[in-house]
């Protein structure tokens, strides 16, 4: 008995000493770069700009709407008078009436080409709330240090940013090595059919395979984790895939005086809460445990232990993701029944009964799998069908890789020594249309924003701060000039 406890204390120790020694092996995330003064550009005409394109009303109303193309076209004729450098630098061309796409021609064709990706379409107003805006939610309005109003984050700033550093570039007389594409859609917010999806079967029409596109994303946060000082920048390297699923339930009707053991109604009810009360589980895949070990070395002692030796305390540290909900959606596909219809009138028994139920699909997971998991849930009397167009998650881009690192490299050329990792984007963006036209993609506009400014998105008070504005068009800049192998600072 001894000798077995003197084995056991051993272990232990070993074990241990290995969790420790992993924990002190883990790489920062602050970018190891020195200090960098916010760059000397007039980040009040960057503001009067990002101003001007909130006070066109470009909105996506819903799928079915017609599109209210003056405001595209508007917006259009605003982006060539503001960006004149960039149009004379670029070619451009309208895709479907009212999204954009332009090239500016690179030194060596033999050069895979990148994509700068954006949309130009905002959300419409909740209705009932444009009295809780603190300024009109389409007056541009700049106060207080920010640009107020819908779309200044999502994401006319991309747009905006983008432009501004092509414009200082192409005023310079700057070419790029490779063709570099600037592509804006006009209906990202109602699902991206008629911008993104046309404009990417027109670049595989042509041919054109990038080696990375850039869209909207993560952004950099203030105080998103307590354990790291100033800013974060949280770049998403993959996002979640799509799926509804429609349940439906059929019984044969008849007068509710004399009913059966069942309705529809009560069948589809047990089905609903089956899936609901069986979610997938959280998993840690190699890819999460990336982008857990990027962020690790600033972590607290024993969630740093913990993180850092996942093949230990991999089922404790699952169990303390599940809350809150944003980090539970990180690590599994997520479950929501969202709608529920069934019955017509209190004493008939109802022949019928539909759900919906969402699930946005983790990169290791599949439609396939999902459809097939829900059947088995749910038994054979319930129909499962696929609702609307669903899209299974593209590939992951590579956190090792030369684009990643071109990323982060900008980053510190543009911000200093932040904070940066890599994430998945629970959201879908329009670059999920671009997986046959391009080798990697990244999702990570480069504006600073406090945790309550990120909540703006879709909601009231969207509103972007004026002072790191400077920074975010540096980092475009950098961008474009580090993919064209320039690596001096200018
Ligand atoms: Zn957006």
């Amino acid at each position: 008995m001894g000798k077995f406890l003197g084995a056991v204390a051993l272990v232990v120790v070993v074990l241990l000493g290995i969790s420790l020694w992993r924990a002190s092996d883990l790489p920062s995330p602050y970018l190891d770069v020195p200090e960098v003064e916010a760059p000397n550009y007039d980040t009040a005409a960057i503001a009067q700009h990002l101003s001007q394109s909130v006070q066109m009303r470009t909105i996506s109303w819903s799928p079915t709407a017609d599109t209210e193309g003056d405001a595209f076209l508007a917006f259009h004729g605003w982006l060539a008078e503001t960006y004149p450098n960039a149009h004379s630098a670029l070619s451009r061309e309208t895709v479907n009436d009212y999204s954009l796409l332009y090239r500016w021609e690179g030194k060596d064709a033999s050069k895979a080409p990148v994509g700068f990706l954006g949309h130009m379409d905002v959300v419409p107003i909740e209705p009932g709330t444009e009295g809780t805006w603190t300024h009109p939610p389409f007056d541009g309005v700049i106060a207080d240090g920010f640009v107020w109003g819908r779309g200044s984050l999502d994401d006319k700033s991309t747009v905006v940013l983008v432009m501004e550093a092509v414009e200082r570039l192409a005023a310079e007389g700057f070419q790029p090595e490779q063709d570099i594409y600037l592509a804006f859609g006009h209906d990202e917010e109602i699902g991206g059919q008629r911008g993104a999806v046309k404009i990417a079967e027109l670049l595989a029409s042509r041919g054109v395979q990038f080696d990375w596109i850039l869209d909207e994303g993560l952004t950099i946060l203030e105080g998103f984790l307590d354990f790291i000082d100033g800013p974060m920048a949280v770049v998403g390297l993959a996002e979640k895939g799509f799926l509804t699923l429609e349940l439906v339930a059929r019984d044969s009707g008849g007068h509710s005086s004399t009913p059966r053991a069942d309705t529809a109604v009560s069948k589809l009810a047990r089905a609903v809460e089956r899936v609901q009360s069986n979610p997938f589980p959280i998993e840690i895949d190699e890819a999460d445990a990336a982008n857990l070990r990027a962020i690790a070395g600033e972590m607290p002692f024993m969630q740093r232990v913990a993180a850092a030796n996942l093949w230990l305390f991999g089922p404790l540290v699952k169990s303390s993701l599940s809350e809150p909900a944003y980090s539970a959606a990180q690590y599994r596909t997520t479950t929501a029944a969202t709608v529920f219809n069934g019955g017509s009138k209190e004493n008939i028994l109802p022949q019928e009964a539909r759900a919906l139920i969402n699930f946005r699909i983790h990169p290791r997971n599949t439609i396939e799998e999902i459809v097939a998991r829900t059947k088995q849930l749910v038994g054979g009397d319930i129909e499962v069908s696929i609702y609307a167009k669903p899209n299974n998650p593209p590939a992951p881009s590579d956190i090792n890789g030369a684009a990643y690192g071109l990323i982060t490299a900008s980053l510190g050329d543009a911000f200093g020594p932040i904070a940066a990792a890599p994430s998945l984007v629970v959201g879908a963006t329009d670059s999920r249309f671009y997986a046959g036209v391009t080798k990697e993609t990244f999702r990570f506009p480069p504006i600073v924003m406090s945790l309550e400014q990120f909540s703006g998105f879709h909601g009231t008070n969207e509103r972007v701060a004026v002072d790191s504005l400077g920074r975010s068009v540096a980092f475009y800049e950098r961008m474009i000039r580090r993919a064209s192998g320039s690596e001096t600072l200018q």
